[in-house]
C-alpha cells in the first residue's frame, strides 16, 4: 500500500510499504480521509515524541475491510471513525481511572502508525460507527473530540460573557460548543480574514480583529466588556495567552487550549490573579469524548462542511506542508488513491 512514512525529522517519503497485518482484538480499516492537524507539522519536526519509522496521520475516517476473530460488534464494509488515543490500563493513573493522563499514552499516528496511507491497523475497541456523515465531514470527529474535552474542563455557567482567541479548525469548533454550552454571549478575536468571518457566521455574537504580534493594543478594546467570565486561548502563541490572562474578569476562569512551544513561558501578575480570584485551567487531547463529538455532529449541531477549505491527494504532501506553513486555509483533508 501508499503511505507517508517518516524515517527522521523533515525526512519523509511516499511509498509503497507492507498492507498491515491485524491481531485478533484488531481491525484493518481501509482509509477513505484524513484530517492534517497542528499536531503533525510538530511531528514533521520531530516533537511530540514520535517512534520513527512513523505513518503520522490521527484523524482518519474510513471502511472496515478485515475484523479479527477476537472482535464483537463490527464487521466488514462499516463506515468508521476511530480514537486515536490508547491508555496503557496499568499505569499510576489509570490505575486511578485517569486515563487521559496515561504516562504511557499511546497515539496512532504520533507514537504508532496512522492514516495517511491506505490501510490502518487498530484495536477494534477505538473504532466508532458513523452514519451520517460524509468521509469528507468525518475528519473532524477526532478534533471536535478534543474540543468536547475542552467544554468539558471548562465546566461553563450558563449564560456567561465569553472571549474565544483563534478561529482555526480548533476555534471554528470550539466557538460552536461554547455557544451550545453556555455562553450567553460569545466574542472570538483573530486576525481579519476569512477565518473570523466564518466564526463570526457559524457562532460568534461579535468578532474583534486581532493581529497575532500587537495583540497588546487589543486588550483596550477588549476590556470595554468590562473582562470576560471565560477566556479560551486556542492559537498557541505564548503573546496572546499572556494577553488573554489580563482579558479575564474577576471569578473569571482561563482555558490554555493551544499546543504552544515547550520551552516557552509567560508572565502573570501574581497580585492580579490572588485579588480577582483568577483560574488557569489546562485542557489536553481527549481519551473517552468521541461518543460525545458524534452526537453533535451526526445530528448537524456542529457544522464543519465550511471548516475543510482544502482537499489533497496524499502523494502530494510536500504541498500540503507548503500550503500548511502559508497559513491560508483552515483545515486540510487528505485522500489515499481510490479514495
Ligand atoms: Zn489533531
Ligand atoms: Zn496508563
Amino acid at each position: 500500500m501508499k503511505a507517508i512514512v517518516y524515517d527522521a525529522p523533515r525526512t519523509f517519503h511516499y511509498k509503497d510499504v507492507p498492507e498491515p497485518d491485524i491481531l485478533p482484538d484488531e481491525v484493518l480499516i481501509r482509509i477513505h480521509a484524513c484530517g492534517l492537524c497542528g499536531t503533525d507539522l510538530h511531528i514533521h519536526e520531530g516533537e511530540f515524541s514520535p517512534n520513527f519509522p512513523l505513518i503520522p496521520g490521527h484523524e482518519f475516517t474510513g471502511e472496515i475491510v478485515a475484523a479479527g476473530a477476537a472482535v464483537q460488534g463490527l464487521q466488514k464494509g462499516q463506515r468508521v471513525v476511530a480514537n486515536s488515543n490508547q491508555a496503557c490500563g496499568k499505569c499510576f493513573y489509570c490505575l486511578r481511572g485517569q486515563y487521559l493522563y496515561c504516562k504511557n499514552l499511546n497515539a496512532y499516528g504520533v507514537t504508532r502508525n496512522g492514516g495517511f496511507a491506505e490501510y490502518l491497523r487498530i484495536k477494534a475497541d477505538r473504532v466508532f460507527q458513523i452514519d451520517h456523515l460524509s468521509y469528507r465531514q468525518a475528519i473532524m470527529v477526532e478534533p471536535t473530540s478534543c474540543a468536547v474535552h475542552g467544554i468539558e474542563v471548562l465546566a461553563m455557567e450558563p449564560g456567561s460573557d465569553v472571549l474565544l482567541y483563534g478561529a482555526g479548525p480548533t476555534g471554528q469548533v470550539l466557538a460552536q460548543l461554547l455557544k451550545l454550552n453556555g455562553a450567553g454571549r460569545l466574542v472570538v478575536a483573530a486576525p481579519p480574514g476569512p477565518k473570523l468571518d466564518l466564526a463570526g457566521r457559524l457562532a460568534a455574537d461579535e468578532t474583534v480583529e486581532m493581529d497575532r504580534k500587537n495583540a497588546e493594543k487589543h486588550r483596550a478594546r477588549l476590556n470595554e466588556f468590562n473582562g470576560f467570565d471565560y477566556v479560551i486561548e486556542a492559537t498557541g502563541s505564548p503573546h496572546v495567552l499572556q494577553d488573554a490572562l489580563r482579558t479575564a474578569r474577576r471569578g473569571g476562569t482561563v482555558l490554555v487550549y493551544g499546543v504552544y512551544p515547550e520551552n516557552a513561558s509567560v508572565q502573570f501578575n501574581p497580585f492580579d490573579m490572588f485579588r480577582n480570584e483568577l483560574s488557569i485551567k489546562g485542557s489536553f487531547a481527549q481519551i473517552d469524548s468521541f461518543p460525545r463529538a458524534l452526537n453533535y455532529l451526526e445530528t448537524g449541531k456542529i457544522k464543519v462542511d465550511e471548516i475543510i477549505s482544502d482537499e489533497f491527494e496524499l502523494k502530494d504532501w510536500d504541498q500540503v506542508l507548503q500550503h500548511a506553513w502559508s497559513r491560508k486555509g483552515i483545515k486540510t483533508a487528505l485522500f489515499p488513491p481510490g479514495a
